[in-house]
């Protein structure tokens, strides 16, 4: 069996907890022989901070580049709040991104039917809720030049960023949602703020040019990113693929994260350009961050963490059938009422992290043994 080579990086609070889950996970697979994992570790956020005084190496920027796809837990806390702005943990995450050129962020937000009466949402409003949200992810205003803070007139101040986007970076986010519709529901949603905006009216204009020239059997709507959020409360599961830039995806995918009840279910795959020998660079995380406040408690949600390994093996290392598996194992443990603190309803006892965890491989054996 040809082995896969994994860099996993913890981070720092909840994220060894929920990833130590996670890799109990990957120790399964590999002990039944469905697929086998070569696991490097490495150090990233606070905690490379701490032992290097880079939240990133080098070293590591190189392992997650020759790796077939980085496992990432999270980064971040007050420990680091004092620390130079360049050298915060975050920072160790948006470069790391970027050395791998991880333009596509996917995160889906779906409701898993046990979990229906957590969300914020009338049950009726999200049953069945399944959106995937394609964010545009080393772009836009979060890196344009020029940005900074600078001194005006009377000792008075200026902060200013800039947004912008080419061509080149339009059409390769939006075939990366192109693709996915085409596998889901056949429906995009492009969104901006062209009334305002002219990387807004450009964003427009060349996703509609793809389509027409590329994608004629996917139905494309456009919408402005203050409707959308309003439609997103108002009636959600109008939507199939969304497609948007990087300031309005951090947004509406932390909105849609809501609808699905809690931050410790969701998990999110960043992907880069096919190389020449056809390896996406790919990144797959939880999107909740490193939760200090219950850090060392053995009470965070691991499944977001389990849940961003099965889309590893569906997006990245083609084993589609065992990601189901996860799937399948994870909403068995929900259907049967062993839940976390996070989503407790109130029947038995929460359980902890690593119950969760051992939970779900037992689910697997059963499912695996039928
Ligand atoms: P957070 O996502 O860490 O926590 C928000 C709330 O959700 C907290 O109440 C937390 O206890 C809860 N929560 C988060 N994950 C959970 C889980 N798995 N199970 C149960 N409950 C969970 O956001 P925050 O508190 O705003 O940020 C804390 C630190 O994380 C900050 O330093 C921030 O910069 C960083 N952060 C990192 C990432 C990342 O690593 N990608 C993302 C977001 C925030």
């Amino acid at each position: 069996m040809i082995s896969k080579n994994i860099l996993v990086l913890p981070g720092d609070f909840v994220g060894p907890e929920v990833m130590s889950e996670a890799l109990k996970v990957m120790d399964w697979f590999s002990s039944r022989g469905l697929i086998h994992f070569e696991i490097e570790k490495g150090l990233v956020g606070g905690s490379s901070y701490d032992q290097f005084g880079t939240p990133l190496t080098e070293e590591v920027i190189n392992l997650a580049n020759k790796s077939d796809a980085v496992l990432f837990g999270s980064i971040g806390g007050p420990k680091w709040h004092d620390v130079n702005y360049d050298l915060r943990p975050e920072k160790g995450l948006l470069n790391l991104r970027q050395s791998m050129g991880l333009f596509a962020n996917l995160r889906p937000a779906i409701v898993f039917d046990a979990l229906v009466d957590a969300s914020s949402l009338k049950p009726d409003l999200v049953h069945g809720l399944d959106i995937m949200i394609v964010r545009e992810l080393i772009g836009g205003i979060y890196f344009g030049e020029p940005r900074g803070i600078k001194k005006i007139k009377d000792n008075k101040r200026v902060g200013f960023n800039t947004q912008s986007y080419s061509t080149e970076e339009i059409v390769r986010i939006a075939r990366v949602a192109y693709d996915l519709a085409a596998k889901r529901g056949n429906k995009v949603c492009s969104v901006d703020k062209a009334n305002v905006m002219e990387s807004g009216v450009l964003w427009r204009e060349e996703v509609s040019k793809l389509r027409d020239e590329y994608y004629s059997n996917i139905e494309l709507e456009h919408m402005f990113v203050d409707n959308c959020s309003m439609q997103l409360v108002k009636s959600p599961k109008q939507f199939d693929v969304i497609l948007t830039d990087n300031l309005f995806g951090d947004i509406l995918s932390d909105l849609a994260a809501m609808l699905t009840g809690s931050l410790g279910m969701l998990p999110s795959a960043s992907l880069g350009s096919k190389s020449q020998d056809g390896k996406i660079p790919s990144l797959y995380e939880p999107v909740h961050g490193s939760a200090p406040d219950i850090a060392g408690k053995n009470i965070a949600n691991p499944i977001a963490q389990i849940l961003s390994l099965a889309m590893m093996l569906k997006y990245s290392l083609n084993h589609d059938k065992e990601a189901d598996l996860i799937d399948d194992a994870v909403q068995l443990v929900l259907s049967e009422n062993i839940r976390t603190i996070d989503i407790f309803e109130g029947v038995g006892n929460p359980v902890g992290t690593s119950e969760m965890g051992d939970a779900i491989i037992s689910k697997l054996e059963i499912i695996a043994a039928n």
